[in-house]
């Protein structure tokens, strides 16, 4: 009904909505509950994520004036309204691909069997190239055969709802019109960054092919890059038992109270059912924030724990004033960013002697190595973004998809990619656009924090409370282009990242 919604009602229904189902997933994931009851949820507020809240959006963005607050405010909306269009619809396609994924085991020989979600993990884990090739033949025959349908059907439904909305004439249109990032003009850049490092690339790649798994550039397959970026030398610097006080303190030294006073709970117990990978939910933002972890300690759980506190301290420190809409919705380009100049600590030399046990005899090698895992993984997120608009773009026909994505894919990384990953290995919704240029907005504001507070701006008490209000307070007011103009004078690039990678490589 129509005459009861408002964008008001919308705002303070759609908070509640927001919290419980954020509740629910912090509790599912904590080992708190056996599983997530979304669709009570998903039933109770029907209201405010159906056709009437879709129209009443789309009705307050057209009428409000370019550049005005309402106008901003009813972008976000009609963003999340429209995304809510298609969760809604597909939602039980995603809960078959989630159930193929637990069930399913795959058949390497007749002695081995190994269930799917543990694939990665044991071609990783493999120290023999035959072995790791073997598992990931088989691997890709499943995928091929029953997941890659699957997800492309989802892809396909997803295009076909989102046109539906008739926002735009086309997928991408629409997406730059809802998201406000302009995706092809990024998919330029990335393709310019892969020309402008490809030199780089060629010269550091076989180095590490070589000395870490003894294998030669052009037998290299993604299996071979599980185990490369597995292979963790260092990780006995990085203690478990000291993560969680030494990063503690890295951010009180910053003049940042870690907890928020008590907004933030950090949830470190061993409970079963708890996931293994760290992750942060905002249940109420800014008052009640969770970061749950299970510290096994190594080089990739610092990095995790750092990107999920990142996170926690955006939500934990947003003005609490701000609109339903800024806290909740917007550019995730922006919250990403700020997990990312958290987690790039990782990577920043002063940091690691002042907080690790690495030492400055190691870190030289380990700067070298992390300096080539940033630009193998940046060049896949530009590869992965060319493709994907790609995908959606409608100039090449889904049969030769496949090939386009082998093609891009393995050209920008050396690593020899698989045709059945094609529809798997793709973000809905461009998500690659956001960590690009989270990307992007993390370089910059990493120079303009050591342009105003030196070099170790991390120890630094006067940076704190200057990121918790020019940044974190802001919320998710503006997109990732926006902050980077206001903070840094400068437009978003790839050029602050190119000269952070020169650096790390030496
Ligand atoms: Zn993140």
């Amino acid at each position: 009904m129509i005459g009861t919604l408002s964008l008001d009602r919308l705002r303070t229904d759609g908070e509640q909505f927001m919290e419980e189902l954020s509740r629910e997933y912090y509790l599912a994931h904590s080992g708190q509950k056996p599983t997530a009851e979304l669709r009570p949820i998903y039933a109770k507020h029907e209201a405010i994520i159906g056709p009437d809240a879709l129209a009443l959006t789309l009705e307050a963005f057209k009428g409000a004036s370019e550049g005005s607050e309402e106008r901003r405010g009813a972008q976000l909306l009609l963003d999340w309204q429209a995304e809510a269009q298609s969760s809604r619809q597909l939602a039980a396609l995603d809960e078959r691909e989630i159930a193929w994924e637990v069930s399913t085991v795959v058949t390497v020989s007749d002695t081995r069997q190994i269930p799917f979600e543990s694939v990665s993990i044991e071609i990783g884990n493999s120290s023999d190239a035959n072995e790791r090739h073997a598992i990931e033949e088989a691997r890709a025959k499943v995928v091929a055969r029953e997941l890659s349908p699957m997800r492309r059907e989802r892809f396909e439904r997803e295009r076909d709802i989102t046109e539906q909305l008739d926002l735009a004439p086309n997928y991408i249109s629409a997406f730059e019109l809802l998201s406000g990032i302009p995706l092809l003009s990024l998919k330029a850049e990335c393709e310019q960054f892969l020309r402008q490092t490809d030199s780089l690339w060629q010269e550091v790649f076989p180095e590490f092919t070589q000395r870490v798994l003894g294998m030669e550039p052009a037998d290299v397959t993604r299996a071979d890059a599980l185990a490369l970026f597995r292979a963790r030398d260092f990780d006995a610097f990085f203690p478990s038992g000291r993560m969680e006080s030494a990063i503690r303190g890295q951010v009180r030294e910053m003049g940042i109270d870690p907890l928020a006073a008590g907004r933030i709970t950090l949830d470190t117990s061993e409970r079963e059912g708890k996931r293994a990978r760290a992750f942060c939910s905002p249940v109420r933002v800014p008052n009640e924030v969770y970061l749950v972890l299970r510290p096994h300690g190594g080089q990739t759980d610092w990095m995790t724990f750092l990107h999920e506190l990142g996170h926690a301290l955006h939500f934990a420190y947003m003005r609490p004033d701000l609109a339903f809409e800024y806290r909740w919705l917007g550019d995730n380009s922006i919250t990403e960013a700020y997990a990312m100049l958290f987690d790039h600590r990782i990577k920043d030399p002063g940091w690691l002697k002042r907080y690790t046990e690495l030492g400055a005899s190691r870190l030289p090698a380990f700067m070298r190595s992390t300096g080539f895992e940033e630009l193998q993984f940046l060049r896949r997120y530009c590869a992965k973004l060319i493709y994907e608009v790609e995908l959606y773009g409608g100039s090449v026909r889904w049969e030769s998809l496949p090939d386009l994505y082998v093609e891009l894919l393995t050209n920008a990384t050396t690593f020899r990619y698989n045709r059945a990953d094609a529809f798997v290995d793709v973000d809905p919704r461009f998500y690659a656009a956001r960590y690009l240029r989270a990307w992007q907005l993390q370089a910059l504001i990493a120079e303009t924090l050591v342009e105003r507070y030196d070099e170790d701006w991390w120890r630094n008490p006067r940076a704190g409370p200057w990121i918790a209000s020019a940044l974190f307070g802001e919320g998710q007011r503006e997109l990732a282009h926006e902050q980077a103009q206001r903070v840094a004078d400068k437009p978003l690039s790839f050029a602050p990242l190119v000269r952070a990678v020169e650096r790390m490589l030496g």
